[in-house]
């Protein structure tokens, strides 16, 4: 699941909107295919994702890691954008990435190298 997201994310456009500090902001757009079995046809979105660096927060319109836990792939985009190749601690789930060694976070640089 997770990888699905990350995948997602690499083909995403996004454009930084605010920059104050530590304190960004972007907004990331793209066309996401269809649900998994659903037939749904590909749609456009857009979001907006907020991110700090220094404070270690990120935040996305999307609401999906507040609603299910997972850390969106616009948040991944917008970290992979930052060369921020450490997923935040806190929002490392085990139960979402069982295929992570416990204590080993590089997750974006390890699916960078896999890709
Ligand atoms: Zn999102």
């Amino acid at each position: 699941m997770f990888a699905k997201e990350f995948v997602d994310g690499v083909g995403y456009k996004y454009k930084k909107v605010k920059s104050v500090s530590c304190d960004r902001r972007f907004e990331v757009w793209g066309v996401r295919s269809g649900s998994e079995g659903h037939g749904e046809e590909p749609y456009e979105f857009k979001q907006v994702v907020s991110f700090n660096n220094e404070q270690g927060y990120i935040e996305c319109s999307c609401m999906k890691f507040i609603e299910v836990g997972i850390l969106c792939s616009h948040c991944l985009q917008v970290l992979h954008a930052c060369c921020v190749d450490k997923v935040l601690h806190q929002y490392v789930l085990k139960w979402w990435c069982k295929e992570i060694k416990e204590g080993e976070f590089n997750v974006i640089e390890k699916y960078v190298k896999s890709l």
